[in-house]
């Protein structure tokens, strides 16, 4: 078994994505976040998963010139936010993106959610990847109905849809759909996002013990079986660690059987068909 955490699955253009990544959701504070890439990097890390709402794109690019690694050997994510969604916008959005993260071109580009003009922002995805600008694109909250709505554009299909995914949400039914149509799944919220007492969940303690992992562990593993790219985000050097120890155990089937019990069907983000929520985050506020 490979025990190298550059671990990556390709793509359907050939693009391979490191299986691990770091998450930068609400890392706001500069100095921490410059410190958890660097230690991020540091415990072979290749991967980050940021966005433009998040406000923290030139954080990102300030921990990585800060870690010394060269800008080939990164795998970086970034996402179109609602209120830049449209043929035009999307395109100045992202070299927006670009100009934070100061660098020429995105590993992967996505749309964040499904807003009222995700098939035009669609367009402009696939023209910024025909162009070379970026290695690949996908989207992101996507559901059957969403993706189905692009198939029928005719227009190339998402390479990875990220979606929130962890034992209480798993998401089954849009997981198998991904799987029979080559688009990766990739999972956000990916240890419930810190909302939620799974990780005090008996039956992962029982599991962890017999490899010496920890619950977090062994529920990131848990993804990895499904062949889910993961980007559990903290900003603690130890978790960070902690978080990239999972490529020495495997999951038996009665072990995955066991943790698909936990499955409750509850979502602690927001949810794709709340149209409200969309329409109220596509408004670009005043500055
Ligand atoms: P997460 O599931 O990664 O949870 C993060 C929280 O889990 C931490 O704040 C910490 O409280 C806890 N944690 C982390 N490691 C731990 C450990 N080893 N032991 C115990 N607790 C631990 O949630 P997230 O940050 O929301 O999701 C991960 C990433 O996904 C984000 O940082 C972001 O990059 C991305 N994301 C994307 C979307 C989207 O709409 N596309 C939405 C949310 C997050």
């Amino acid at each position: 078994m490979s025990h190298a955490l550059n671990d990556s699955y390709e793509l359907y253009n050939g693009v391979e994505i490191p299986k691990l990544g770091l998450g930068v959701f609400l890392m706001k504070d500069e100095h921490e976040l410059i410190e958890a890439v660097k230690s991020a990097v540091e415990f072979g890390y290749r991967h980050f998963d940021t966005a433009k709402i998040y406000g923290n794109e030139t954080y990102v690019a300030r921990g990585l010139k800060e870690s010394g690694i060269p800008r080939e050997e990164i795998f970086l994510t970034s996402k179109v936010w609602n209120y830049d969604q449209g043929y035009e916008e999307t395109k100045k959005a992202f070299q927006e993106s670009l100009d934070k993260l100061e660098t020429d071109y995105l590993d992967l580009y996505l749309i964040h959610w499904p807003a009222e003009k995700f098939v035009d922002t669609w367009r402009a995805m696939v023209e910024l990847y025909e162009s070379g600008k970026v290695r690949s694109i996908g989207v992101s909250n996507f559901q059957i109905h969403h993706l189905e709505k692009l198939k029928n554009e005719g227009l190339l299909q998402p390479m990875i849809n990220q979606i929130e995914t962890h034992p209480e949400f798993p998401q089954n039914e849009l997981h198998e759909y991904m799987k029979r149509n080559g688009i990766i799944h990739e999972s956000w919220g990916p240890l419930g996002q810190g909302k939620s007492d799974l990780l005090d969940s008996p039956t992962l303690a029982k599991i962890g013990q017999k490899y010496f992992k920890t619950p977090a562990q062994v529920v990131l593993r848990w993804h990895l079986e499904r062949d889910e790219v993961i980007i559990p985000k903290s900003v603690h050097r130890n978790r960070i660690k902690e978080n990239s120890e999972l490529f020495d155990f495997k999951l038996t089937q009665e072990d995955m059987h066991e943790i698909a019990l936990l499955n409750t069907e509850t979502r602690y983000g927001g949810n794709p068909d709340d149209q409200e929520r969309l329409k109220e985050t596509s408004i670009k506020p005043l500055k």
